[in-house]
């Protein structure tokens, strides 16, 4: 009940999303939690599969396209870069969610705000697939990058 507030205990913002908000801190101005920037619009999930950028990863996402001719799913799968805060340091091969933002470059639309672990091992071959069929108005045709 003590409203000693110092500017010092500065905490991570609300987002907005049900996430849970990094333990580190950064000043990186483009961290949703630290910075100034508003997320808003579309929630995935996917697997960093890159963090060679600076403070940028790439983030896959498979999803099953069903195929009313052969009756059968195939697998699609698009690349995100989405910015990586600081704070929250995701290494390559963990799950993450990534939300929309403004564009922050050409290329970066979207940003990490939730480490999700370590992804599981994807075995080739035998794999069961717990892929994420949440929502995705699967309407979006992924586009396809011209060479
Ligand atoms: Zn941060």
């Amino acid at each position: 009940m003590s409203p000693t507030r110092t500017p010092s205990a500065r905490r991570a913002r609300d987002i907005g999303l049900d996430v849970r908000a990094p333990k580190a801190r950064c000043d990186d101005r483009h961290c949703p939690f630290h910075g100034r920037l508003p997320v808003r619009g579309q929630v995935l999930e996917g697997t960093v599969v890159s963090t060679a950028m600076q403070r940028t990863a790439v983030v896959e996402r498979t999803l099953l396209h069903f195929v009313p001719k052969y009756e059968r799913y195939e697998k699609r799968r698009r690349r995100y870069l989405a910015h990586a805060p600081p704070c929250l340091n995701i290494p390559v091969g963990h799950r993450v969610r990534i939300a929309e933002t403004r564009p922050l470059s050409k290329l970066v639309s979207f940003c990490i705000v939730e480490d999700l672990g370590e992804a599981a091992r994807k075995v080739v071959g035998e794999d069961p697939s717990p892929l994420a069929d949440d929502a995705a108005p699967a309407a979006r045709t992924p586009g396809e990058g011209s060479a």
